[in-house]
């Protein structure tokens, strides 16, 4: 992906602060979606380190479901929702994180990918870790491959990518 076009797409995220509590900087990317040339240049970015060597991607919820979807019919991949708990049907593997106040679930089906399938994890921003490190953790017991970690924007200040290579420490975390 040409950088100067690249550039624009991530120049259209919006930086809210103080929501949706005071001191955070929420980034928004809903005016990157909605632009047809950044959302297919930042989806082929996403891409483009793991070329050829996925054969799902696993979206974070909400929006790395957008990601994630995109993502699946540019590269011929397949796609696996990982959700908030309750949401799914059938027997899931779970884990917990801590979030600053109190605690959060996430899962994925068993079932639905085979073990050993090369999965790329895909979410629209890294922050402290947490979600990230737990989808790695749901990853590992339901037996995929995973090939790295794809964000659009990783929130240095926090610590994030520490947070999941104390977890994973050969993950490849790519973001834009
Ligand atoms: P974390 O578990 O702290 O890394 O947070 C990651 C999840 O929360 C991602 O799914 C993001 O969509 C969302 N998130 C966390 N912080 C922000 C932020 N400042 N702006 C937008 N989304 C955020």
């Amino acid at each position: 992906v040409a950088l100067d076009r690249l550039d624009r797409a991530l120049g259209l995220i919006a930086s809210i602060p103080d929501y949706p509590e005071p001191g955070v900087v929420f980034r928004d990317l809903t005016p990157l979606f909605a632009d047809a040339d950044a959302f297919v240049a930042t989806v082929d970015a996403l891409i483009e380190p793991f070329q050829g060597r996925f054969d799902a991607v696993a979206g974070l919820e909400a929006r790395g479901f957008l990601l994630a979807g995109a993502i699946a019919v540019r590269a011929g991949s397949g796609l696996v929702p990982i959700r908030k708990q309750g949401k799914l049907p059938r027997a899931t593997e779970s884990q917990s994180y801590e979030l600053e106040y109190g605690s959060a679930t996430i899962e994925a089906h068993r079932g639905d990918l085979d073990p050993g399938c090369r999965v790329l994890l895909v979410d629209d921003v890294l922050a402290t870790g947490g979600t990230l490190g737990a989808a790695v953790r749901v990853a590992d017991r339901l037996e995929w491959d995973v090939v790295g970690a794809a964000v659009v924007l990783e929130l240095d200040a926090l610590g994030g990518r520490d947070v999941v290579g104390g977890i994973a420490p050969a993950l490849d975390i790519r973001s834009l």
